[in-house]
């Protein structure tokens, strides 16, 4: 604005002197300085005119920029919000009905699946499938396959007998489990449909579904060595109140090996619901 006010200074106060004064001068001299003030008036004219229309840009430019400046900062600040919230208090996202927690997949009592889940991401193709042993994710199935070897190598033997079930197959599990044991007793052992982790294709059943595969050499040594392959025994003994389900040392369920490692706890282990402060119980 310094260039206005001296134009403004010269066309609006020195030159209208100049030519008061020139009038009474010769008048060849007084028309030279009157072409001089008119040529310097349309110039500062057409110079004010394009000092006014960049500023008028410069706060087109400033007032855009001031929601976009605002947009950053409410989304920095609900980045921070989402980053704190998970880790002090681990938020859960409901995402196309699936519940996460800091990523995770979690499936309880109390967080569900969508009826119609079907895990993507498979070692065999879940569409359409009941029940399917190798139907996992394969992150989950790679891994057990590297267990597996490694067992094998040990002189032992493991085998899934249940992986992917869906949830129709769990349905007609369900349903024959309460019309045998009651649906009081069913819940302890079975999960209702869309609350079993077998249709996420993250969990399966090894070798025999007993309490007795806790005291063979197998039973054992998954017990102590899952969670290095990023298994989680997900029922561990004494912890019915807080996961919903009685002892099953033939449960696994894939976290990957960093939260295994955790959850394993130098063999006392900690659940999901623990960890993640979760609960697990029916709604009704
Ligand atoms: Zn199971």
């Amino acid at each position: 604005m310094k260039v206005f006010n001296i134009l403004l200074y010269i066309f609006g106060i020195t030159l209208p002197i100049i030519l008061l004064i020139s009038s009474f001068i010769k008048p060849t001299i007084r028309k030279i300085i009157k072409n001089i003030f008119i040529a310097g008036t349309i110039f500062a004219c057409f110079y004010i005119l394009k000092l006014g229309g960049d500023h008028l840009m410069n706060k087109d430019i400033i007032d855009s920029k001031e929601p976009e400046e605002i947009t950053t900062n409410e989304i920095k600040t609900s980045e921070e919000k989402v980053s704190t919230t998970t880790m002090d208090e681990h938020k859960i996202i409901n995402k196309d009905g699936l519940y996460y927690i800091d990523g995770y997949l979690i499936v309880n009592k109390t967080y569900p699946l969508p009826d119609d889940y079907v895990p993507t991401n498979t070692y065999k193709d879940a569409t359409g499938q009941d029940y399917c042993p190798t139907c996992l994710d394969i992150d989950t199935y790679e891994s057990y396959k590297l267990m597996e070897a490694d067992a094998e190598a040990l002189g032992l033997n493991l085998w899934i007998q249940s992986g992917y079930r869906s949830y129709n197959l769990q349905t007609r599990l369900y349903n024959d489990y309460v019309s045998r044991d009651g649906k009081t007793l069913a819940d302890t052992y079975s999960a209702r449909p869309g609350h079993s982790e077998h249709q996420t294709g993250l969990a399966f059943d090894l070798n025999t579904i007993t309490d007795s595969f806790a005291y063979t050499d197998e039973g054992k040594w998954v017990d102590m060595n899952a969670y290095k392959y990023g298994f989680i025994l997900r029922y561990p003994k004494s912890k019915e109140e807080i996961t919903g389900y009685k002892y099953e040392p033939w449960h696994l369920r894939y976290v990957g090996k960093e939260l295994a490692e955790k959850l394993y706890n130098n063999g006392d282990w900690i659940t999901l619901e623990e960890y993640f402060n979760l609960t697990s119980t029916y709604s009704d």
